[in-house]
């Protein structure tokens, strides 16, 4: 079906988008509906981009049997024969990157560049694990008596269902299907409400890899109503979980009843730990990136910027030019930095956490002003802020968005404390030429993450998550494909 874009006011009119239904299930795509339709806004300017046929309990229903009807011949091709699909859509990603980039920044906002390297970065996954699932080995333990052997092997657990957020509509849905779908496992997917044509368009790409009908399904619809039905599906083996502490929680407990495992990806309250013998410009460079890309929405987003004393007056004069010099703007435009935030809700929590930061005594080193030409109830000017109160609402809370509190300290255990001194344990990072403090400090910070000298935490290799009130399990690498795996265990006698 096609689906009209309005005329966008700076830009000209946008392309018609077409997309090939609402959801997917069992082959076929959904193109109309019962439900309600599933409406889709450019964060930009709130204009309707599209209204979706919009999935329900019976569709949702519909998936997981389609998912569970494709799962003993998906489960029972060799790991080489699962590969062929998953490596073509990767291909067709890479094809389509820009198209898929341009559908990205429409209904998410971010820059253009960024929306496709987005695209790229979660096509690897479905590459990396295409390969890494031929590499799957179980052990061989030795038995008690002469005839013994006891084998462990990995299998695949059954129909996964992948509940994703809005702010990497891409990444964060591929990081899931590519591991979940290598290990033999399918899936049903459910994307954020405010951002499915991202998954629409992995989906095409899918079919049009030759996946097979009922491995992979997509459903588009209210959060509530698709969530109940996939809790509450007894096929369904595993939820894996990126959002809010708030719907994880209730995930968690949805499936502890239940028996389902449960993985979750949730916030963090990332520090950023300058010490005054780090190399300063590269500290307010990686700084840029991992705070303001993306406007700041993301679970690692630095949240709270930590500055040894002696290192502090030239840090803050580096970091106040650049925070400066972004471009705030519309993401389809060439030049932007810093797109609008996802919606009004979120613009209104960063204004709460500076009015509160300000009240407690704070003052703004950068930014702190309205966007200038552009509506303050979507853009927020990336703005920092220092003599922040401890109690400070930005100190303790996920701002996602493009506000920075700079805080002082003395010495390695002060930095410590307060880096220590959350809930959550997500990302973490640290600037410093000293190898010994790298190490001190680094294994002493409680968080599932640490970069140092670095800010980017997504490598398909690796096992990104968190620790405490973080989550619970691994997306990336070996450890992110065996989140997917049972064990079983032989004991065979002859
Ligand atoms: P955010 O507050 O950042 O939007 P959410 O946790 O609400 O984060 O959203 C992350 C994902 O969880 C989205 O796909 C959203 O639709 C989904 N979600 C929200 N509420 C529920 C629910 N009750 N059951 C299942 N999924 C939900």
């Amino acid at each position: 079906m096609t689906i009209t874009s309005r005329p966008d006011a700076d830009q000209g009119t946008f392309e018609r988008l077409a997309v090939r239904g609402g959801s997917y299930v069992a082959g076929q795509w959904l193109t109309s509906s019962e439900e309600p339709l599933l409406a889709v806004h450019d964060p930009a300017d709130g204009q309707l981009v599209t209204e979706l046929p919009s999935a329900g309990a019976a569709l949702t229903t519909a998936a997981v049997e389609a998912a569970a009807a494709a799962y003993p011949a998906w489960s029972a091709l060799s790991a080489a024969e699962r590969g062929v699909p998953l490596r073509r859509a990767h291909e067709l990603l890479v094809e389509r990157a820009d198209e898929l980039a341009l559908v990205m920044t429409r209904e998410q906002g971010k820059p253009l560049a960024e929306a496709r390297s987005e695209v790229l970065w979660g096509a690897e996954y479905l590459l990396w694990y295409a390969e890494e699932i031929r590499r799957s080995q179980g052990v061989t333990v030795p038995g008690d008596g002469p005839g013994q052997r006891i084998e462990v092997r990995r299998r695949p657990r059954g129909v996964v269902a992948c509940i994703t957020p809005w702010n990497f509509p891409s990444a964060m849905l591929l990081r899931k299907l590519a591991p979940a779908l290598a290990a033999g496992n399918t899936v049903v997917a459910k994307p954020a409400e405010q951002t499915p044509l991202s998954a629409i368009k992995i989906f095409e790409v899918l079919e049009d890899a030759g996946l097979p009908a009922g491995v992979a399904n997509l459903v588009c619809g209210d959060p509530v109503v698709v969530g109940d039905a996939l809790c509450g599906a007894p096929q369904v083996r595993h939820i894996s979980f990126t959002g809010s502490t708030e719907v994880g929680r209730m995930l968690l407990a949805r499936g502890a009843a239940q028996l389902k495992k449960v993985t979750v990806e949730l916030g963090g309250v990332a520090p950023f730990i300058v010490f005054a013998d780090a190399d300063l410009e590269l500290a307010v460079e990686r700084l840029m990136a991992a705070k303001y890309a993306n406007a700041g929405q993301s679970c690692v987003a630095p949240n709270r910027l930590l500055v040894q004393d002696e290192a502090a007056a030239e840090f803050t004069e580096r970091l106040c030019a650049r925070v400066s010099s972004l471009q705030v703007g519309r993401g389809t435009n060439e030049g932007t930095d810093v797109g609008p935030l996802i919606e009004s809700a979120a613009v209104d929590k960063v204004r709460r956490h500076l009015a509160d930061a300000l009240a407690g005594g704070g003052r703004v080193l950068a930014g702190g002003t309205p966007p200038a030409g552009l509506d303050e109830g979507r853009f927020f000017t990336p703005t920092v802020v220092t003599d922040v109160a401890r109690d400070a609402l930005v100190l303790r809370e996920e701002t996602f968005g493009p506000l920075l509190p700079l805080e002082q300290f003395t010495d390695e255990p002060a930095a410590l404390a307060a880096a220590n001194a959350s809930d959550s344990g997500l990302g973490a990072y640290v600037f410093t030429r000293d190898l010994g403090r790298t190490h001190r400090v680094a294994e002493a910070l409680e968080y599932g993450m640490v970069a140092v000298n670095d800010a980017s935490f997504g490598y398909v290799q690796a096992p990104f998550g968190g620790i405490k009130h973080s989550g619970d399990g691994r997306e990336g690498g070996q450890d992110g494909l065996r989140e997917y795996q049972d064990l079983q265990y032989l004991n065979i006698n002859f």
